[in-house]
């Protein structure tokens, strides 16, 4: 036998009667999976022979027939202890044979009963059975009242949670007014399982059977709500990830309907391709695709997503990945450096090592050259050079004057107008991660409350720290290992003290007359010639009119001005031309003022370098080059004084005093009495004219000493005559630096004998073969030496 779908409707016109009375046998058969309940019509497959027996015998009879579950369902032929003994007598109803042989029977649950004996099993089961009654109920009372409504409440929500509720079942339960009915209704459609049935089944006080069903209620609700969160909890989690995307997909639906989605779509989805193609280390694309994520969902207006967005940029446009591949072809770079530097054979020579060394070991770190002298020099244009010979990109930032950290490493991220500092920018502009940066000027990098951006570029040149380099608005490492640092100064005095240790300084003198000439003629003019749209026919113009700007519009020792003075006689030309003229235009010595106006600059050997006591011509060595400087000491009735006037630094004020004292030590060489009071008597002021430039530096101790005498013997120095060194209070004379732009810078002036310390003389060497050899050099050792040479033999 098979359960089909049971019904049990409970109602009163059924005729149920559990009162009956029972014959005294009655032929019985066993259901497997259902346990009948009072009021129950229910469908029957019947299959079993036995069973089929039974109904045959029944329908003979009375259609009496009693019903018993099995308490195992899987067994074919149970015996008497495979059943349990409480059942249902049932009426039946109506029968009907099926085409495979099966019976169905539909029964009506009659009364409950109990067997109290089997008279035969064969073929059929025929028993003895008595009605089993419920208890006599009093009362329906108040708690009895209550648990009906929880059994129904509890019914309904299982119900709803199975979602199996139906209107017409709730109905009926509400209607009943007796707890065992109730009991019997609501455990027949619960699905329960069977033992737990037939311990309802088999509860005669109704009552109790309520309880037992309400327990079984409770349970049940307990295991349908864990199964439904259960489910739901599926559901959610399947849900989520698709929850996100459709709170996006609605964010966009608002947008749009606020008219700013369209644009805002095709920029993330550009966007989104680019950091897809874009070449760059699996962290930094993490957190472009982080940021992107964020992106969209703001609101494109709002200053954050600014930001975000101007960040995004700048992840995109650092070139990560991305080399030149290095030319290391050393004929190549020689070919480059001469094709764009005259002269410069020792610097040049020098880079060609450094390219050497690179291509024989390509992971060297080697020293980070540092290129110092005057401006003009080329220190520029020597790095463009060797960018162009190893055909590296090339960037220039200017270090001068900086003082904030943040222009190094750039500011923090968190307010709109943020910028990377300027490696980073370097590095954009550059498109590749190992271009040569040049750092100009070095010497010129200052500190304050910002921070110290030495401390900065030290971590940035520092081959063991800038393979990790970390942009502050980045805040992304950055390996800077491969980019090739070159630095540049005006002198190498002033750069910070641990910056100097990681660098290889490479010195650029300045150039000669004969040099600047070749320069301007080779590179300078051509060069402005191009610029300014001309033709080299155009334009005539003589060594000697070259010379003639050189010395009359520039004073430098470097190219700039006079780059700068060619550009304008190019210019003006240009304006010719343009104008329809053919040219070409000459221009002459006598015609320059037409193109420069007036000349700047007197050269120091035209100038009236008056020869008088008191007046001498030192050299020194400035920022710009070597330059001549001359020292003027006038002697004043007074208190012993010394007054110093002309913007000198306290080395060169200390200097004067040493002088001073020489010279008091020296009166018999004077001429005064042992006892003469006139230093006590007598002011001294010392002046050195061009007030407006700082000065100092020792090396006019000597020049200074001379002054001083000059001017107390009122015996005058001696024409054409320069000189530069150090002087002790014992008049020693100490050696001094740049003796190669001093020497440039005499002969400029038109000096041609020059005094310098014994221990220079090892200098001269360096100095230009063609400049060497119209210079006089007296090495000196001591103050009276010089004496001798500037003054001894002149007349007062
Ligand atoms: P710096 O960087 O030392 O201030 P630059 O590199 O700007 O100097 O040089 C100034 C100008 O002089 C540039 O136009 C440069 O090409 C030119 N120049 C400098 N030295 C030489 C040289 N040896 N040969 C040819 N041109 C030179």
């Amino acid at each position: 036998m098979e359960l089909n779908d049971s019904l049990n409707i409970g109602m009163d016109d059924f005729p149920i009667n559990e009162d009956m009375e029972l014959p005294e046998h009655l032929p019985m058969m066993a259901v497997r999976d259902v346990v009948v309940f009072n009021y129950m019509i229910i469908p029957l497959f019947v299959g079993r022979e036995s069973s089929i027996n039974a109904v045959s015998e029944a329908m003979e009879k009375d259609k009496l027939l009693m019903l018993v579950t099995q308490k195992d369902a899987t067994h074919d032929n149970p015996g008497v202890e495979d059943l349990y003994d409480v059942g249902m007598v049932c009426t039946i109803m109506r029968t009907l044979r099926l085409p495979d042989g099966r019976l169905k029977v539909l029964v009506q649950a009659m009364a409950r009963a109990k067997i109290t004996s089997y008279v035969k099993t064969e073929p059929f089961y025929l028993v003895a059975a008595e009605p089993l009654r419920d208890v006599e109920l009093a009362d329906v009372t108040v708690e009895v009242e209550a648990m009906m409504r929880s059994v129904r409440e509890q019914t309904e929500k299982i119900m709803s949670l199975r979602g199996i509720l139906s209107s017409d079942f709730m109905m009926i339960i509400s209607n009943i007014e007796e707890p065992g009915r109730l009991a019997d209704l609501v455990g027949s459609n619960l699905r329960l399982r069977v033992a737990e049935s037939q311990e309802i089944l088999e509860e005669t006080d109704p009552v109790r059977r309520l309880e037992l069903v309400s327990k079984l209620l409770a349970k049940e609700l307990e295991v349908s709500t864990v199964q439904a969160k259960i489910q739901n909890e599926a559901r959610e989690e399947m849900g989520k990830s698709q929850r996100e995307y459709y709170l996006r997909e609605q964010l966009h639906a608002l947008q749009k309907e606020l008219g700013d989605v369209d644009d805002r779509e095709l920029e993330i989805e550009e966007l989104e391709k680019k950091i897809k193609k874009t070449k760059m280390p699996k962290e930094v694309k993490k957190e472009a695709k982080k940021q992107l994520q964020r992106l969209d969902m703001m609101h494109p207006d709002s200053s954050e997503a600014t930001v975000i967005r101007s960040y995004i940029d700048w992840i995109l446009d650092v070139p990560w990945m991305k080399s030149t591949t290095d030319i290391l072809d050393l004929a190549h770079a020689k070919e480059v450096l001469d094709e764009d530097h005259y002269g410069l054979e020792k610097i040049k020579e020098r880079i060609l090592e450094y390219l050497a060394v690179r291509k024989l070991n390509k992971s060297t770190k080697g020293p980070i050259l540092c290129f110092v002298g005057p401006p003009g020099v080329g220190k520029t244009s020597l790095g463009k050079s060797i960018a162009r010979a190893m055909g590296r990109k090339f960037y220039r930032l200017s270090l001068g004057g900086m003082r904030d950290e943040a222009e190094i490493r750039g500011h923090r991220r968190t307010y709109i107008g943020a910028m990377p500092g300027r490696i980073v920018q370097g590095l954009k502009t550059a498109g590749s991660n190992n271009p040569i940066i040049m750092m100009d000027e070095i010497d010129k990098v200052g500190s304050d409350y910002r921070g110290d951006p030495s401390s900065a570029l030290l971590e940035v040149l520092d081959p063991e720290q800038n393979s990790e380099f970390t942009d502050h608005y980045m805040n992304l490492p950055l390996d800077l290992s491969k980019v090739m640092f070159i630095t540049t100064a005006n002198m190498s005095d002033t750069i910070p003290g641990p910056l100097l240790d990681r660098m290889e300084v490479i010195r650029l003198a300045g150039y000669t007359l004969e040099e600047k000439i070749i320069i301007a003629k080779r590179y300078l003019l051509p060069r402005q010639i191009e610029q300014n749209g001309l033709k080299p026919r155009h334009i005539k113009i003589t060594d000697e009119t070259i010379s003639y700007i050189i010395s009359h519009y520039t004073r430098e020792a470097g190219l700039r001005n006079l780059e700068r003075e060619i550009g304008s006689v190019c210019r003006k030309i240009a304006k010719k031309v343009a104008e329809g003229g053919k040219g070409p235009y000459s221009v002459s010595k006598n015609t320059i003022d037409k193109y420069l106006g007036p000349p700047k600059n007197i050269p120091e050997s035209e100038q009236d370098l008056l020869d008088e006591p008191g007046l001498v011509t030192g050299l020194a060595w400035t920022q710009v080059g070597g330059e001549i400087l001359q020292i003027e000491v006038n002697i004043m009735p007074g208190k012993g004084k010394l007054i110093l006037t002309g913007q000198l630094g306290s080395v060169m004020k200390e200097s004067a005093q040493a002088a001073l004292t020489y010279c008091r030590s020296r009166t018999k060489a004077l001429g005064l009495k042992e006892d003469s009071d006139y230093f006590d008597k007598h002011d001294f002021h010392l002046h050195v004219p061009a007030g407006a430039i700082p000065k100092d530096g020792p090396s006019a101790g000597i020049t200074m000493a001379t002054a001083l005498y000059s001017a107390i013997t009122g015996k005058r120095v001696r024409s054409g005559l320069a000189m530069t060194g150090e002087v002790t209070l014992r008049g020693r004379v100490l050696p001094i630096g740049g003796l190669k732009e001093k020497a440039l810078a005499a002969i400029r002036a038109g000096l041609y004998t020059v005094i310098i310390p014994e221990q220079n003389k090892k200098d001269i060497v360096e100095i230009p073969e063609d400049i060497r050899q119209q210079i006089t050099f007296h090495p000196v050792k001591a103050m009276d030496e010089v004496v001798k040479i500037a003054i001894a033999g002149r007349k007062r």
